[in-house]
């Protein structure tokens, strides 16, 4: 059934992770904009996500909204946001998997702890929520009024699922893994009737990566990788995932959509043909 933009959500539940900031903040946003109740997951800032949670709030006729304090890389505080986000709201529709950290180095000094760390938030975080949203869907079973789906899980993931990162080996290891944890999630699930999609941003101007984008030269370099010449905005991620949580991108899923603006595309060989 085709519905407004602006209500494609409507009696929907949206759980976001990492959502005080950046990417995940534009994510809650758009959502709340399409009517759906949001839980606002914060790790630290509670003040941003107090914040996000009331422009929700004051920009939707019909969804509320929500803050959680939880460390996805933690089963027990996941199982916890879940919990709260189905006793204030019912249940819970879609999962955008969103947070994420770096921690740097070269690969040779790279520690165990920042190995370990950014595995446990970037891959295992993600399969906790995943884990504990199907596990929902499956529980509430198909409310045919409200969604073709039974539920929804987009992860947001980076183009280094596919292109290599050196320095970064923690990170790119841990976005390639989200590709057979998304991949396989839709092939075992999409019989439930469950869609499970990635969304690969390129590079998006957050506070992740402020120190490439903060300076001249960083930026200058930045554009070198990016035919479209401009770097992303979290509300370019944003509007895909409302798209892509709602019913008009229902045929889609076991994807990666990248929003990179050409970055995939190997803007090196421009000139080198
Ligand atoms: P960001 O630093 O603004 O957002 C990351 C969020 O995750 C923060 O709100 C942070 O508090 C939260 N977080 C960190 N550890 C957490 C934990 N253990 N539990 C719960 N929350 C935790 O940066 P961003 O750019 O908005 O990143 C969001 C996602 O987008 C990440 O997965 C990142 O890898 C991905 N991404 C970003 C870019 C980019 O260019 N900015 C590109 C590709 C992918």
């Amino acid at each position: 059934m085709y519905q407004k933009p602006n209500q494609r959500l409507i009696n929907q539940t949206c759980i976001v992770t990492g959502g005080s900031s950046g990417i995940g903040l534009a994510i809650a946003k758009a959502i709340g904009q399409e009517g759906a109740n949001v839980l606002v997951n914060y790790y630290s800032d509670r003040a941003a996500a107090e914040e996000v949670a009331a422009e929700i709030e004051a920009s939707s006729d019909c969804g509320s909204s929500m803050i959680f304090k939880a460390d996805v890389s933690k089963e027990n505080q996941v199982e916890a946001m879940f919990a709260a986000a189905i006793d204030k709201f019912g249940t819970v529709d879609i999962l955008i998997n969103n947070a994420g950290i770096q921690q740097d180095a070269p690969f040779h000094e790279m520690t165990l702890d920042q190995w370990q760390r950014v595995i446990d938030v970037n891959l295992t975080g993600q399969f906790l929520c995943a884990r504990a949203a199907i596990r929902e869907f499956l529980r509430r079973g198909m409310q045919p009024n409200i969604s073709s789906a039974l539920g929804k899980i987009i992860h947001i993931s980076s183009v280094h699922e596919i292109i290599p990162w050196a320095g970064h080996v923690n990170y790119a290891t841990a976005k390639g893994g989200l590709v057979m944890l998304m991949q396989s999630l839709a092939q075992e699930y999409g019989r439930h009737k469950i869609r499970v999609n990635s969304i690969a941003p390129g590079a998006i101007q957050t506070p992740i990566n402020e120190s490439v984008w903060s300076t001249t030269k960083g930026l200058n370099d930045l554009m070198k990788l990016i035919p479209y010449n401009r770097i992303g905005q979290p509300s370019d991620i944003g509007g895909v995932a409302a798209w892509l949580a709602s019913d008009e991108s229902d045929y889609i899923t076991g994807t990666s959509i990248f929003v990179d603006g050409g970055m995939t595309c190997y803007p090196g060989f421009t000139e080198n043909g």
